[in-house]
């Protein structure tokens, strides 16, 4: 953590950080990219504020722009699981761009990572795309394509990534600008109702729902898609009858698609799914599996996936599917996941302690607060109840999380600009980032009280 120490940490400030640096930024910005940003969230549009832009980013640390160190539980949104700038991850991509960037052809990498995936997750055949959104859109192309049916059914506030026809009562950035969503239409404008009209959604955790859907229509669905554990409407963790209801979709010649973006070498070295005893059909995998670097992937039993092309008729392709940088970060990341064994033990020790303090310091300040936590994810619902479902979690307050998410990021926690988002501890958080948290969370609980 050494060069670190060169910043100002910015712990126990009473007057506002000095931000002139970002917000210049943002301006410059805004003038050329929609809204400033490459990716919704990022603006900060349900928190107030302007974004921090980041200089460089090492351990659990973001440096922004000014010079402010700041705890990040984003991870670059699920990626960063070994923390930023990790020394083995690093040296991978060198060592990969010492010898060009892009091949346009195979190169030994993207077999031993396929080999590696194939291992740890115990599935036959994976193929290799640059990013989530791509691994989901494919993998119910896959699954329209075995079956011959059309429909697909997923589940209220689960994210997909940005596909037209999984836009459809979706999480993530489109709950968080939800002046955009109407009421059980699409979640965006540009999603053709006829796109729409072949997404069939059921509230998550609810097998009575998705039973009675199956019975009614299961012949003519190809694929149930669901997040095993939900990140992107918060954290939501599936109930056991639920989960047996998801094996039931199978019985009606339906695909089950675990889509393990987020939770895929995030809960365990086989997922949520391994953690849960989820057994689907085909898995996305993205985030993590690239170490940093755009990738996404689908797996699956070798009879599915030899249904793509150019074994079989599906088509998918990419101009940088497998590329070296990216399938090394991915190598470097999962071989030191493998190696580590106390990583998943330490990620789940610091969160549920995290998640401890943040009920004790909500309790003490009287500000109702449900926290999710499993393993290394996490959301603190501002309310009161279970949050077992997005209809629970639609009713936090979003106000008083707002104005909590400033009173932190004031004090140098960068903790995710949305209610409807699972932070992310990484291995470089330790005791000196968890007392900090907690106290910056303390003071901004009180702040938030008055939102
Ligand atoms: C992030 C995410 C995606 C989309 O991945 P991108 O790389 O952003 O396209 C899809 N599904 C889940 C569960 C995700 O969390």
């Amino acid at each position: 953590m050494e060069p670190v120490k060169r910043f100002k940490v910015i712990g126990t400030v009473t007057s506002l950080p000095q931000t002139s640096i970002s917000d210049t930024l943002f301006e410059r910005a805004k003038k050329v990219i929609p809204g400033g940003v490459n990716s919704p969230v990022r603006a900060f549009r349900a928190v107030g504020g302007s974004p921090r832009f980041i200089e460089r980013a090492e351990g659990a640390y973001l440096i922004d722009k000014d010079g402010h160190a700041l705890i990040d539980y984003i991870g670059s949104w699920g990626p960063m699981i070994l923390g930023h700038n990790h020394p083995a991850v690093r040296e991978a991509i060198s060592e990969a761009l010492a010898g060009g960037t892009s091949f346009g052809a195979p190169n030994e990498r993207e077999v031993e990572l396929a080999e590696l995936v194939t291992r740890l997750t115990k599935t036959e055949k994976v193929r290799f795309v640059s990013s989530g959104t791509e691994a989901t859109m494919s993998a119910l192309r896959l699954a329209r394509g075995v079956t011959g049916r059309d429909l697909i059914v997923k589940f209220r506030g689960n994210y997909h990534g940005h596909a037209d026809g999984l836009l459809v009562e979706a999480g993530s950035g489109l709950l968080t600008n939800a002046e955009h969503l109407g009421a059980g239409a699409p979640s965006s404008a540009g999603v053709p109702a006829a796109y729409a009209a072949l997404t069939l959604v059921v509230e998550y955790n609810d097998p009575e729902g998705l039973d009675a859907l199956m019975q009614l229509r299961g012949h003519e669905i190809a694929a149930v898609i669901f997040e095993p554990v939900v990140g992107n409407a918060g954290v939501l963790i599936p109930t056991p009858e639920f989960r047996a209801a998801l094996h039931r979709v199978k019985s009606h010649g339906a695909l089950l698609i675990a889509d393990e973006v987020m939770t895929g070498f995030r809960l365990s070295l086989r997922g949520a799914c391994g953690l849960l005893g989820l057994q689907s059909d085909l898995t996305c995998w993205g985030k993590i599996i690239g170490g940093g670097l755009p990738v996404g992937a689908y797996g699956g039993r070798a009879e599915l996936m030899d249904f793509v092309s150019p074994q079989g008729p599906v088509y998918q392709a990419g101009t940088l599917s497998g590329n070296p940088l990216a399938m090394a970060a991915g190598l470097a990341t999962l071989r030191e996941l493998e190696r580590d064994e106390g990583l998943y033990v330490r990620l789940e020790t610091y969160t549920s302690a995290l998640a401890d303090g943040l009920r004790a310091a909500a309790g003490e300040a009287g500000v109702p607060l449900q926290v999710n936590q499993i393993g290394s994810m996490l959301t603190a619902f501002f309310g009161d109840g279970e949050v077992s479902r997005f209809a629970h979690a639609a009713q936090a307050d979003t106000a008083a999380f707002a104005a909590w998410f400033r009173g932190l990021l004031e004090r140098g926690v960068y903790w995710a600009p949305s209610q409807f988002e699972s932070i992310f501890v990484s291995g470089a958080h330790g005791e000196r980032e968890l007392e900090s948290t907690l106290s910056a969370a303390r003071a901004a609980f009180a702040l938030s009280r008055t939102a």
